[in-house]
Parts: C-alpha cells; sequence; structure tokens
C-alpha cells in the first residue's frame, strides 16, 4: 500500500468504455507479464477491467486484511508442504499438528498466531484430508530435477514454465505435488491442493463454467511438465475442506485442444488490450465482489442480500480515487 496517498499520481484512467494504463510502470509490467492459469481464467472468463485493476491498482490503494481465503488457503499449503517432506510414516496427524507452531513463527504467517477461527478452520482442513482415506501416508512423493538442480529432489512446489501452442508468451505456474503414479509404472500424478468450501468438478456437457479453470489449471500443469521430460499419467484436485478428490484426465485429446485454445485466446486477447490500451467491462453476478464496484459505470448490482452485503464491503469512491483519472 502507498505510504502516502496524496502524492500518488494516477496509475489508471476510467471512462465508460473501460479501463487504461496511464502510468508508465503499469505499461512496463504489463509488456512483461507472462501467463498463467488464473491470467487465462481472468482474461477469457473474468472482466478485463476488474484484473487490471485489480492487479495493478487496487492493492496499492486498500490494505486487504490479512485474514483471507487466500491466506488461509497459503498457511495450509506451507503446513503440508512441510508434512510431505516427511517421510511417509511419519505423516501422522499427530505430527502435522507439530508443525503448526512452526510455521506460526514465519513472519508470513505469524499474523494468524491468535485468530483462533483461521487456526480452526486450519484443524478442520487437516482433519478432512486425513478423513479422505488415510492418504498421506501412502504418498509417495516423486522427485523432480529442474534445469539446474544437480541432483532430483522432492516434488513439492515445482515451478513450470514454457510456451503452448503458439502463444506469443510463456505460461508459468506452481504445482504443489508430484505423487508417484503407484498403479503406472514410471508415471507420475500431479495434485493440487484446493482449500475452498466447496469442491468444483467442470462438466463439458453442460454450459456452466464452474469447475473449468481448475480443471484447464491441471491440464497446463501436465503440459508444460511433460515438456521437460516428465511422464505425467494423471491430476487430480485434493479439496480437504469439501473432503473429496476431484481426478482430472490429462489425456483427453478434446480437452487438451481446448485449453490450448484457451491459452492462445488469452494471450491474443491480452495483446489486444495492451496495443489497445483498453481493458473492457464484462459485468456479471460477481460484480458485486469486484472492488472497483463502487466507481465501475456498468456494475451488475444483483439485489439479492449476500450480493448487497459484499457491495456494502467494497472500497469507498474516496479510498480509490488516487489511484484512477476518471475521464
Ligand atoms: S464492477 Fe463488474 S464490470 Fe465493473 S470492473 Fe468490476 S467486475 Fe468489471
Amino acid at each position: 500500500m502507498t505510504e502516502d496517498l496524496s502524492k500518488m499520481e494516477p496509475l489508471l484512467a476510467i471512462s465508460n468504455g473501460g479501463i487504461s494504463v496511464i502510468h508508465e510502470t503499469v505499461a512496463e509490467k504489463l509488456e512483461r507479464k507472462q501467463l498463467s492459469p488464473s491470467l487465462i481464467r481472468d482474461i477469457n472468463e473474468g472482466c478485463p477491467a476488474a484484473w487490471v485493476a485489480g492487479t495493478y491498482a487496487v492493492p496499492q490503494l486498500i490494505k486487504e486484511e490479512p485474514d483471507t481465503a487466500a491466506s488461509r488457503g497459503s498457511l495450509y499449503h506451507k503446513v503440508m508442504e512441510i508434512a510431505f517432506e516427511l517421510p511417509a510414516e511419519e505423516r501422522t496427524r499427530e505430527r502435522i499438528d507439530s508443525i503448526i507452531p512452526e510455521v506460526l513463527e514465519s513472519d508470513e504467517f505469524s499474523f494468524f498466531k491468535d485468530n483462533v477461527q483461521a487456526l480452526e478452520w486450519l484443524e478442520d482442513a487437516i482433519d478432512g484430508y486425513y478423513e479422505m482415506g488415510g492418504r498421506p501416508r501412502r504418498v509417495q512423493v516423486a522427485k523432480y530435477q529442474r534445469k539446474d538442480d544437480e541432483e532430483p529432489k522432492l516434488g513439492l512446489e515445482v515451478f513450470v514454465k514454457g510456451k503452448l501452442a503458439n502463444a506469443s508468451r510463456d505460461t508459468l505456474g506452481y504445482i504443489d505435488r508430484l505423487a508417484v503414479d503407484q498403479i503406472n509404472e514410471g508415471g507420475v500424478i500431479i495434485e493440487d491442493w484446493k482449500t475452498g468450501a466447496k469442491a468444483k468438478e467442470w462438466n463439458p456437457k453442460t454450459k456452466s463454467t464452474d469447475g473449468l479453470a481448475e480443471a484447464r489449471q491441471q491440464v497446463i500443469y501436465s503440459m508444460l511438465l511433460s515438456q521437460t521430460g516428465v511422464n505425467v499419467t494423471g491430476a487430480r484436485l485434493i479439496y480437504p475442506v469439501a473432503r473429496k478428490m476431484v481426478p482430472i484426465p490429462v489425456d483427453d485429446e478434446k480437452f487438451n485442444k481446448r485449453v490450448l485454445e484457451d491459452v492462445e485466446k488469452a494471450d491474443e486477447s491480452l495483446t489486444n488490450m495492451i496495443e489497445t490500451n483498453l481493458f473492457e467491462y464484462k459485468p456479471s453476478i460477481l460484480c458485486s465482489w469486484c472492488p472497483l464496484n463502487k466507481i465501475c459505470p456498468v456494475p451488475n448490482n444483483a439485489s439479492f442480500e449476500k450480493a448487497r452485503l459484499a457491495r456494502q464491503k467494497q472500497p469507498s469512491v474516496e479510498d480509490l480515487a488516487p489511484g484512477f483519472d476518471f475521464v
């Protein structure tokens, strides 16, 4: 967050047609932007105006509460990352509990120390995973050797990056865990934690895009990992809070083709938006959860209670004003 907002130069211009970049530093960052599964989702299925403002202006204007769904998810990820560095037989439920104080000592997560609700949530998420069939002590973490590593390391928080289809930009991301495929010899399964309350499963037979971004993310990871010579035989999303495992096929030709088209589409759209310097509005039911809601000229202000309450919590015009030129 900017220390003195009165001295802040506007970063973006907001007009009836969309949002434009007016500050050089934002323009430079956009030029260097690479693709990621979340960016592909935000550009293809989300609102580009909300994305550009939410990425480059809102974080400088609004101090976010530290306890968010995302920061709770990161806390769970960190505990599990340490847990899966342990030999399989040591991953008991009690041993996981002993990791939590260690994680709460770190600067990144110390703000959770006295947050009883968040720590109860964490315990419930860990319980959830243990209730899903006792997998923790059966998982064999696969080893993975990056280009610059001298020797293979445990496949935890694996960074992947590469070109997909005809996209002009690289696509990158972090895979939570690589597990040894215990059925197909030599195979590796991509595993990703999702700490939302509801499991998302994409159904290609419906028009809904619910779960599409999550499934596409795993296929993108699979393609990028395969480029480094790994034999990826499957992927799964693990929802510990919802207590559900969602398998994602990585060899579905039709879906893989669609994923590559989605990557190219996002790449082209981003290039076009940068060239025209216009990030258009795409109103939806999610407008009530958008931090631009009170300055956006075209919000979809749904009238149901949950949406109304969400809108009340969005930043005021005065909070956002230092970062925007209103044209
Ligand atoms: S309020 Fe809706 S249309 Fe406006 S920027 Fe946010 S998501 Fe986009």
